[in-house]
């Protein structure tokens, strides 16, 4: 029997391969490893687009070489800065977006996601989002920064419009050790 609820990064990839479709432009705002880069990737087709931010080199790298080796690095453009200047990188409407945050599996602890950059990007990300577009973010509240990052997103994302956006939280509220929580923001179409 298929399972639904399974993870937060399990809801993440089913809306993946859903809502990306061959054409589609689409934003993987934190690459780490390259795992969301690389499906996003094979979704998008030949006529799509995927952007990839990450401020370190050794994800850049790494996405890089998984690409190439599944044929994919000519629809991906790994850019290394932080997400926050997005709107410095694209110039057009894009129709999903990802942010999973948090650190590098294998990495530094201490290298990264922070609240305020985050919240910038998720502001800059909006706004280049097209209707029915749709903005996903894993946050990890396990760790001390993480656990900051998720009450300021918490507080961003519930005064959105609700007549611009709808907003979703899947919590796993019967979980030990804080699991990852996922939010959804979906641009309506006026
Ligand atoms: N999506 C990745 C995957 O599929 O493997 C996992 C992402 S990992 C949990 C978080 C990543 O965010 C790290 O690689 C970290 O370097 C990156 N990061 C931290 N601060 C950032 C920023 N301001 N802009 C872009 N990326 C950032």
């Amino acid at each position: 029997m298929y399972k639904y609820f399974v993870n937060a990064i399990d809801i993440v990839n089913n809306i993946m391969k859903k809502r990306v479709v061959e054409g589609s432009t689409v934003v993987d705002a934190t690459i780490g490893n390259g795992h969301d880069t690389n499906l996003l990737a094979s979704l998008v087709g030949n006529e799509g687009k995927v952007y990839g931010f990450d401020i370190q080199e050794d994800a850049i790298n790494s996405t890089r070489i998984k690409l190439e080796k599944n044929n994919l690095d000519n629809r991906v453009r790994l850019i290394k800065d932080s997400h926050e200047y997005i709107q410095k990188y694209i110039n057009e409407k894009v129709d999903f977006i990802i942010f999973n945050l948090g650190y590098l599996p294998g990495g530094h602890h201490s290298i990264t996601t922070k609240s305020d950059s985050t919240i910038k990007a998720v502001e800059k990300s909006l706004e280049l989002l097209n209707n029915n577009g749709i903005l996903l973010i894993v946050v990890y509240p396990g760790h001390s920064s993480g656990k900051i990052e998720k009450e300021k997103i918490d507080d961003y994302l519930k005064l959105l419009n609700q007549k611009e956006f709808t907003v979703l939280k899947f919590d796993f509220i019967n979980q030990i050790n804080h699991p990852p929580i996922l939010y959804g923001i979906e641009k309506k179409s006026n």
